[in-house]
């Protein structure tokens, strides 16, 4: 069963792409937690940060510059920006591709909620 985020890669399932290369795509999160909330996401199927490859090194660092490139587009490299991984259950992780979230253009605040 190819994920959610595989059918938006082959366009069998809409969204608002900002970037996309032979190695990643990034498009718009449909629920944003912020004005500006990107997905960058691998175009090959990687699960979770469990499932990174020693390979795969410099396709995750390309998805940092991808970010970071990004960032400077939408005007918030130097007001400040989150970019976050969530793996597996405790982490939040809610689609099974590996995705970065890039997330500004407001105050975030503390990064999680002290228990
Ligand atoms: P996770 O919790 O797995 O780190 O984040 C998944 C993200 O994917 C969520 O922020 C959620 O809003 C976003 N998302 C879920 N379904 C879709 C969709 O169909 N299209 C887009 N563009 N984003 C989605």
């Amino acid at each position: 069963m190819p994920t959610l985020f595989e059918r938006i890669i082959a366009g069998e399932l809409p969204a608002t792409i900002v970037h996309r290369d032979d190695r990643v795509t990034a498009f718009l999160d449909i629920r944003p937690a912020a004005p500006v909330h990107i997905l960058i996401v691998p175009n090959k199927a990687i699960a979770t940060v469990n499932d990174i490859a020693d390979e795969d090194e410099s396709l995750m660092g390309h998805m940092v510059i991808v970010a970071r490139d990004l960032a400077r587009q939408q005007g918030i490299a130097d007001s400040g920006y989150r970019l976050i991984v969530n793996c597996n259950s405790d982490g939040g992780q809610e689609v099974y591709h590996l995705h970065l979230h890039l997330i500004g253009g407001r105050h975030l605040g503390p990064m999680v909620q002290r228990a």
